[in-house]
């Protein structure tokens, strides 16, 4: 079968400037030309986290650099909010990281309430807490700057944010809003292939890291901020994926940040606007949705199996039908990475023509 455009929400399409960057010669990891590959991508990295703060990189998919967080800053206990998929994980691999944690729990589909993040702080004993921005399992963008504001009301409690599939296609204000680890792999919005994450680790985040014990060695924050003093990484870098990520923070920074945002924003509305003429309903509530993916409501009942499938076989579209326990439920659509309003439309017209045979 011949491979198809992914419209999933991660890994996403990549572009042949992409591929081609990441086709460059290799380099020895120790000496000047990682040096300079590495400090290149420094200040583009910044801008897209707002920070000033140094942006470490990880060769791992997210979940690496997430169990690290527990790893590195939870001594007494960690609250997990949770309210789909991966932030349902969260509190699981905190267990196995053998923390103590407990969970805030939402339903999928609904974004997590401030007031109760505040309220449970409260009762005391936390030193941490995760949030997913983004959750892509159920498509809900939670209220982030409010969290922030909550839990910096807390001193001592550290704000754990995963940004995986929001990172760089919405603005995340880091530093401003006080977020002491943020992460983000790259294969969903900045479009290169799987297998390296990113993150921004506060001077509080640091600090605790100091007196953690049993952080590991792989995923240890210190080692990767030791290393950054020396544009280097703890270990064996992925090369070919810094490679490609070099010229991807280029080409975002040309586009520029705010036209960035735009332009998935636009994308999404186009999504969103088929969604509503075309019967269907979305999972998630008005104003906390994503604005990177849709998860549309399987509110007409279609055989979403087989519907994913037909797309797939007559358009070598690649969609993705529900993910966990709302499989089937749903469908979702991504609109992530370098998707235009031309790609997008093409895809819609892709559904158009499948799905009479469906409702
Ligand atoms: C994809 C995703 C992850 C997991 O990333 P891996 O690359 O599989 O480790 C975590 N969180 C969110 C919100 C995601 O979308």
């Amino acid at each position: 079968m011949p491979k198809p455009k992914l419209f999933i929400p991660g890994p996403v399409d990549i572009s042949p400037a992409t591929y081609e960057a990441m086709c460059a010669p290799m380099i020895g990891h120790r000496g000047p030309d990682f040096e300079e590959l590495y400090s290149s991508i420094q200040p583009g990295l910044q801008q897209i986290a707002c920070t000033t703060r140094p942006v470490f990189l990880s060769t791992s998919s997210a979940w690496g650099v997430m169990e690290g967080a527990i790893r590195n800053l939870v001594q007494q206990k960690v609250l997990n909010l949770c309210c789909g998929a991966f932030s349902d994980k969260w509190f699981d691999v905190a267990q196995r990281c053998g923390k103590k944690a407990e969970k805030i729990q939402v339903e999928w589909g609904t974004p997590l309430d401030p007031d109760s993040v505040r309220s449970r702080l409260a009762e005391g004993g936390f030193d941490a807490v995760t949030l997913v921005h983004n959750e892509t399992s159920t498509g809900v963008m939670n209220p982030l700057a409010e969290i922030a504001d909550v839990v910096n009301e807390f001193d001592d409690v550290l704000l754990i944010v995963d940004s995986v599939s929001s990172f760089s296609a919405v603005p995340i204000a880091t530093d401003q809003l006080g977020i002491d680890l943020l992460l983000a792999g790259v294969q969903k919005a900045m479009a290169l292939p799987p297998g390296l994450s990113v993150f921004v680790a506060s001077e509080a985040a640091l600090a605790r890291a100091e007196s953690t014990p049993d952080r590991g060695y792989y995923f240890d924050f210190l080692e990767f901020a030791r290393n950054h003093g020396k544009n280097n990484t703890p270990s064996t870098p992925s090369i070919s994926l810094l490679q490609g990520l070099d010229a991807m923070v280029a080409s975002i920074l040309k586009e520029g940040l705010p036209n960035r945002y735009q332009r998935h924003a636009e994308n999404n509305a186009l999504v969103h606007q088929w969604v509503e003429e075309r019967g269907f309903a979305h999972f998630a509530p008005e104003g906390y949705r994503s604005r990177t993916l849709t998860a549309v409501a399987n509110n007409q009942e279609i055989d979403v199996p087989a519907f994913v499938k037909t797309v797939r076989e007559k358009h070598n579209f690649l969609i993705n039908g529900g993910y966990g326990k709302i499989k089937g439920r749903t469908f979702r659509l991504s609109n992530m990475g370098n998707e235009t309003p031309e790609s997008m439309k093409e895809l819609l017209a892709a559904l158009d023509d499948v799905l009479p045979e469906f409702v």
